[in-house]
């Protein structure tokens, strides 16, 4: 078995699921000229093979300016050195504005791969409010397991917030299971968050576990 980091996952995803642009380096002013090229603001995020969760280890930050960016670079490092992680690098990635869905695989031995669509945040972890099918799938069963979720309304147009691209979603989960049909060792991939608006969507967050 063998986990794949967020960098070398959306690497492998990238063909088939659309991924923010990204740039992982040790460099500060490289990641200040890759910033500056993307425009303000943008998501630092510290890689490391010894942090799983991120957010729990305070590896993620928004940042607005360019001063931002060098001081949390520079805190990002020594946080890693303080607390003796290695660090494989910071990724710089464009922001995202949208509505946090996940999506997901699972290699069934009956079944094989399955791909699985849900809304974030507490809908997947309080209600576990998740659909599955087997792959593949087809538009059609796509906007189907939106239409199966509690939280769907949050798809459409919600307290101001126009309804979110449903194209978007469908690409994404017919392309991950054409991603695991070209790459059959994928075990278990996981989108947390898939970022949707009302014009892209991009996989945030991509974790790929291969067998
Ligand atoms: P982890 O899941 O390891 O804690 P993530 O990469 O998922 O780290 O980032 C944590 C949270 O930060 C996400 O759930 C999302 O709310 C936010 N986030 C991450 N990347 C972006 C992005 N590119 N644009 C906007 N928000 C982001
Ligand atoms: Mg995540």
């Amino acid at each position: 078995m063998r986990v794949l980091n967020a960098s070398q996952s959306a690497r492998l995803a990238q063909n088939f699921v659309p991924v923010p642009k990204s740039k992982t380096t040790k460099k500060v002013s490289e990641a200040a000229g890759f910033a500056k090229k993307l425009g303000f603001p943008v998501v630092l995020k510290l890689l490391s093979p010894k942090i799983v969760h991120k957010t729990e280890f305070g590896a993620v930050k928004v940042v607005h300016d360019e001063h931002e960016l060098v001081e949390n670079f520079g805190s990002f490092l020594e946080k890693a050195r303080k607390k003796r992680v290695p660090v494989t690098g910071i990724m710089v990635q464009e922001f995202v504005k949208g509505t946090e869905l996940i999506l997901g695989v699972k290699k069934d031995e009956t079944f094989g791969h399955c791909v699985l669509a849900g809304l974030g945040g507490v809908f997947v972890e309080v209600l576990k409010d998740v659909s599955f099918r087997v792959c593949p799938v087809k538009e059609r069963d796509v906007l189907e397991m939106l239409d199966e979720l509690k939280g769907k309304k949050l798809l459409e147009r919600f307290r101001g917030k126009k309804p979110v691209n449903k194209k978007e979603i469908v690409k994404a989960v017919t392309g991950l299971c054409r991603l695991c049909k070209k790459n059959p060792e994928i075990k278990e991939l996981d989108i947390n968050p898939f970022i949707v608006n009302d014009k892209k969507g991009l996989a945030a967050d991509v974790r790929v576990v291969l067998e």
